[in-house]
């Protein structure tokens, strides 16, 4: 399944040079997702992070952090028989939330979690494309910490293995499609 998965993201995610700015690359998802056979395959091969070695679920929540976790974290979450939750930039979401800011290149960028979204003790699954500096996930991780659930695993496409996003995010464990 892993394998599959591999072969439709060598297929289908675009580089981007010098997207949005010179020097980064950026990972265009966009014909994964309109091609049938690709996205199916990703969104399984993500859902087993919320698996264990029997097939079982593990999670109550699925979380996807804005704006191409939440494409991808639908489904996975539907996938796993799990509840999909929206982490949100900030001044989106329309009631009380916990909200986490934390440093970017170029100044700061706020993330935040309705407080009812996910209940003490849930177990969730963080969801995201691409995991790069770490940052985003460390502060989804936080959310829902401070909600009193407990992120159980991270799920990505693809991981930036030079950003070395992996010593951020600390203990959780990171399942990623690919390593680039
Ligand atoms: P970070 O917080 O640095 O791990 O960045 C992760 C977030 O930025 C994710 O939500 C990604 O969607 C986005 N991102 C970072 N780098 C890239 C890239 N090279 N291509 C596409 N998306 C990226």
């Amino acid at each position: 399944r892993a394998q599959v998965a591999r072969e439709a993201l060598d297929r289908l995610v675009v580089d981007v040079p010098d997207f949005p700015e010179p020097g980064v690359v950026f990972k265009d998802i966009t014909p994964l997702l309109a091609d049938h056979d690709g996205l199916t395959a990703v969104v399984q091969a993500l859902a087993d992070a919320g698996r264990d070695a029997d097939g079982a679920t593990v999670v109550d929540k699925v979380v996807g952090m804005e704006a191409r976790g939440f494409i991808l974290g639908a489904p996975v979450a539907l996938a796993l028989g799990a509840g999909f939750v929206p982490v949100r930039k900030a001044g989106k979401l329309p009631r009380e939330a916990h909200a986490v800011s934390y440093a970017l290149e170029y100044g700061e960028a706020t993330l935040e979690l309705h407080r009812d979204a996910i209940a003490p003790g849930e177990r969730v699954l963080l969801v995201d494309d691409v995991l790069a500096t770490g940052g985003t996930v460390k502060a989804a991780g936080e959310l829902v910490a401070a909600c009193g659930g407990t992120p159980v695993a991270v799920a990505v496409l693809m991981e930036l293995g030079f950003l070395d996003g992996r010593a951020v995010v600390g203990d959780l464990p990171v399942h990623s499609l690919a390593v680039i």
